[in-house]
């Protein structure tokens, strides 16, 4: 991979981890200014209960996605990244584009759905 396309990459996938870790303090900001309120009408309480699992589910689905990014920034500064860690392949640019986290090229992706579809069954 050319260095400008590293370099691309690498600005996207930072632009992305700046964006969720700034997320991720807003939830906690949000959440502490609910926490020891008392709420009278049960309905909503109901209503924040709602919300703060929400904003949990959320951060969990951020720090999976964070964990990738840096993933991904760690193969960039090995060298390894846009190569399918499963064959070997390089992975194609329109799919590093769509997703610049996949470690995973088209063909071993859709196969590991089914493997895992089929580990459902
Ligand atoms: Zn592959």
């Amino acid at each position: 991979m050319r260095r400008r396309e590293v370099e691309r990459y690498r600005s996207v996938l930072e632009s992305q981890l700046v964006a969720l870790v700034g997320h991720g303090e807003q939830a906690v900001h949000e959440m502490s200014g609910t926490g020891g309120e008392e709420i009278p009408d049960p309905n909503d309480r109901a209503t924040v209960e709602e919300g703060r699992n929400w904003s949990l589910r959320l951060r969990d689905r951020d720090r999976k996605l964070i964990g990738k990014i840096e993933e991904a920034l760690a193969r960039l500064d090995a060298g390894t990244f846009g190569k399918c860690s499963a064959c070997g392949a390089a992975i194609s640019p329109a799919r590093l584009r769509v997703r610049p986290v996949t470690d995973l090229c088209i063909a071993c992706k859709t196969e590991s759905e089914q493997t895992e579809r089929r580990g459902r069954l």
